[in-house]
């Protein structure tokens, strides 16, 4: 099959000596962008909207307490990202094991799924029936593969996707696995399929690497993923650069094909920023609604067409510890809302402050403004008390206390017209020369922490002369792909 020719990347205005550069937003990608920046000489100013610093991956405070929004693994194959890592955390990384499993009506599965565990555990009769449907995958697969059923159902069987796909996939998701991407499914468990599972659970299958999920181990700040980007920041700040809470973007304003000023709601009315550069990691649809003039209606279109899954998650203090031995569980079990439930014990002790005590983080998917966003903080723990007890994980006796974050716009959703409208937002945004959408919902991208920060280096080490193309970097990126970025990143010359 012939090619289809890739856009050639974008020309960018070049980084001068000098020039002020605007970075809106203090997670990952923005603190990323803005400490290559200022370590370049740039004057840089990172606007961020809330009170938190690393969005995302910012590590919520509660009581002494610390958790995540949804527990933050740093894993990475992109060398410029761990040397980062490293180089701004030193020996505050701790490894972690890690242990999760899927809860499915009162039984646990390792998770990613062992072939025999599964089996053995489904019983006899579900497992001949789990075996003839992955036979009929095998010698019949759908022909198509367009959704996020098709892909699995062609890999796993249909009956090991209903059992073990289907419920947390739309419980995340909030729609039919028939209208999901297969996209989304080849991004997040490549080359996993049933046959390379049993392989690897006879460990015949040496490369085990080749298979994503499988990571027996991942690295992890001491005080969670906020301690990262808060010591990023620091480091910003020593260097010269400023790092500003409460400054939300509310306007773009753009001169021709150039971004001029970025005006922020602050607690001290609205300030106006100018600048050479902007790079922006807020999420797509919202840059297209700040930009000033408006693009044509075609642009506003496809950016409202844009959608996101947003997320809340309830920590729950329970007086007693060792509740159980994962970082997280996913729950399939039908009958609760819960999607997954993180243990903070498990990923680093010095995150709960008490001995005798544990901290969960029960995380619930859901769309903002809906029946579970709307609840009181009150109701939200009573829920997540109760589920726990339903599911048999803990006697909600033991819960003490309790607390509620609420993450709007933490999953961009891709549905089966959002890369149309990505691509018209796209051109549009390619066509103004200083500006840089980076990050996940910077670009509407399914992106981990890694690849969110790998979009801002380059296109910093674009603004430096390089020619990446940005749009590519996804968790398919190639590892020979990632390795030549160094060469290409040193060629790039900081500028004086
Ligand atoms: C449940 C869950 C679990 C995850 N687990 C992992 C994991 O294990 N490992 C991993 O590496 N990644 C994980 N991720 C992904 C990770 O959180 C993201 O890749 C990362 O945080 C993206 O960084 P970012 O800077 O692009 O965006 P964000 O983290 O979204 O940061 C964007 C920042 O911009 C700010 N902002 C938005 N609009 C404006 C505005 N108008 N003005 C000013 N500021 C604005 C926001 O407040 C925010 O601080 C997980 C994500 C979720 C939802």
């Amino acid at each position: 099959m012939p090619q289809a020719a890739r856009p050639s990347p974008r020309v960018v205005d070049p980084l001068r000596s000098g020039d002020r550069v605007l970075v809106i937003g203090g997670g990952p990608a923005g603190l990323t962008a803005a400490y290559l920046l200022v370590q370049a000489g740039a004057r840089v100013t990172v606007l961020e909207g809330t009170q938190m610093l690393g969005g995302i991956s910012q590590t919520a405070q509660y009581k002494g307490y610390r958790f995540d929004i949804g527990g933050h693994r740093f894993f990475t194959k992109v060398e410029p990202v761990e040397r980062l890592w490293h180089e701004i955390l030193g020996d505050e990384f701790i490894s972690v094991p890690r242990m999760s499993r899927i809860h499915y009506r009162g039984k646990y599965f390792d998770y990613p799924l062992k072939a025999w565990n599964a089996l053995s555990g489904l019983g006899l009769w579900q497992s001949a029936m789990v075996v003839a449907s992955y036979a009929r995958a095998k010698i019949w697969p759908n022909p198509v593969e367009e959704n996020f059923e098709q892909w699995v159902s062609n890999r796993f069987g249909k009956r090991l996707f209903n059992i073990f796909f289907k419920t947390y996939t739309e419980k995340v998701w909030g729609i039919p696995c028939t209208e999901i991407r297969a996209e989304w499914a080849a991004q997040r468990i490549q080359n996993l399929s049933l046959a390379k599972a049993i392989l690897n659970a006879a460990s015949i299958q040496r490369r085990s690497t080749a298979i994503k999920s499988l990571i027996n181990e991942f690295q992890y700040p001491r005080l969670g993923p906020g301690q990262m980007w808060e010591m990023c920041a620091e480091r910003i700040a020593k260097l010269g650069g400023e790092v500003l809470l409460e400054h939300k973007v509310s306007r773009i304003e753009t001169r021709g094909s150039r971004a001029v000023a970025v005006r922020c709601n602050t607690p001290q009315g609205e300030k106006r920023f100018e600048a050479e550069h902007v790079i922006s990691t807020m999420p797509v649809r919202s840059l297209v609604r700040a930009l000033e003039p408006a693009p044509q209606q075609s642009v506003r279109d496809a950016a409202e067409g844009l959608k996101y899954r947003d997320f809340l998650v309830v920590a729950l203090i329970l007086k007693q510890e060792n509740l159980f031995p994962d970082n997280w569980i996913y729950i399939h079990t039908p009958g609760v809302k819960v999607g997954r439930i993180q243990n903070f014990n498990n990923w680093s002790k010095a995150m709960v402050p008490e001995a005798g005590r544990t901290c969960l983080g029960l995380e619930y998917f859901c769309f903002e403004g809906d029946g579970l966003w709307t609840s009181s903080d009150a109701e939200l723990v009573a829920l997540a008390t109760k589920e726990l007890g339903l599911l048999g994980l803990a006697d909600p006796k033991l819960v003490v206390d309790g607390t509620v974050v609420r993450m709007p716009k933490a999953y961009p959703i891709y549905d089966s017209v959002y890369r149309q409208h990505l691509d018209t937002v796209r051109a549009h945004i390619d066509g103004i020369s200083n500006l840089h959408p980076v990050g996940r919902n910077g670009m509407h991208k399914y992106n981990n922490q890694d690849h969110s920060m790998l979009t801002a280096m380059m296109s910093v080490w674009n603004m430096q002369g390089a020619s990446h193309d940005v749009w590519e970097v996804n968790t398919d990126y190639e590892y020979h792909e990632e390795q030549r970025l160094e060469a290409k990143a040193s060629a790039a010359q900081p500028v004086a």
